[in-house]
């Protein structure tokens, strides 16, 4: 089963939020886009993995899980992919890029090809082989042990090569995403002692559910902005520009004419991404170029938000 299936993380609705609200012009643009590129690109990997390499066991007696964020001793930890059974736990570390990659035997320092030059960079299956560690110690933590945990760097890029010798050490730990099954079958046909009873992986399974938590980026801060730097305004859900204008009713974009009644809580959701999670009248009215409290109250009423305090003070 898909104990936790694959859906848009937050920060990359925060890195499209922030995108579309600086100006060409602003000096960190440029690393913002590079960033958040990469972040896409690694969660398209993610979600093909999940959604189509994984989909034939999905059904079956698996408990998959899509990007876990776990707290162990000081820090948090994130798996790509986690697959849990009776039998054994799985760490998967996807990387969907299209450079091909060069394992070496001796020193295990990985190579990306980089335009025909070879650079170094993070080695995939010990990070994979890390998080598979540290969730060894939480399980612990948590009072569960003894349950063998596998770990595998996939990559899910086609068009990528993976350059690996025969007589590297942890060959076995790397693949490509459309040899996934058949390494579960492996490591299905290793393990046949069941060790975890169904109450035990119904534990785990909510364990593991309430323990995640989302990373919370705030963009701001991580690229030196100020609150100032981001542009307000309805922008068009179709196109990104922005400022719609509004006119009895609906907000029109200038640029691909899209008309609609509703542009406003993307807004106002770019808000709760960017700057604050929670809003005031008179900061909806800034950030939406409004002038009329009354319509504000309108808006923010119809998004059925949560809110404290009463008129002037309601947050
Ligand atoms: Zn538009």
């Amino acid at each position: 089963m898909i104990a936790k299936p694959c859906v848009l993380p937050k920060s990359i609705e925060k890195y499209q939020a922030i995108i579309r609200r600086i100006p060409e012009t602003n000096l960190s643009k440029p690393e913002i886009v590079t960033d958040y590129n990469n972040r896409l690109t690694g969660f398209l990997g993610e979600e093909s993995v999940m959604n189509f390499h994984l989909e034939p066991i999905s059904d079956l007696n698996y408990q998959i899980y899509h990007d876990l964020r776990l707290y162990h001793g000081k820090y948090y930890f994130q798996i790509d992919i986690l697959i849990l059974c009776a039998y054994f736990a799985l760490v998967l570390e996807v990387k969907n890029w299209s450079r091909d990659w060069h394992f070496d035997k001796v020193l295990h320092q990985t190579m990306v090809d980089v335009n025909g030059k070879l650079e170094r960079t993070k080695n995939p299956i010990f990070q994979a082989r890390l998080q598979a560690f540290k969730l060894r110690e939480w399980l612990k933590a948590n009072k569960m042990t003894g349950i063998p945990i596998q770990f595998l760097f996939v990559n899910s890029n086609e068009k990528s090569n993976i350059i690996i010798q025969e007589d590297n050490k942890y060959k076995w730990n790397v693949c490509n995403s459309e040899y996934l099954l058949e390494k579960i079958d492996q490591i299905d046909k290793d393990y046949k002692i069941e060790l975890l009873d169904e109450k035990e992986l119904r534990k785990i399974n909510k364990l593991l559910l309430t323990s995640h938590t989302p990373e919370n980026v705030d963009l701001l801060e991580k690229y030196n902005l100020s609150h100032k730097e981001i542009l307000t305004g309805v922008h068009c859900p179709g196109c990104n520009h922005l400022p719609m204008t509004y006119n009895a009713g609906t907000w029109r974009c200038s640029k691909c004419r899209m008309e609609s009644k509703t542009a406003f809580t993307d807004t106002i959701q770019d808000y709760f991404h960017l700057i604050n999670p929670t809003i005031t009248n008179s900061e909806a009215r800034r950030f939406l170029q409004i002038k009329s409290p009354k319509m504000a109250h309108y808006y923010l009423n119809s998004m059925n938000l949560n809110s404290t305090g009463t008129f002037k003070n309601k947050i």
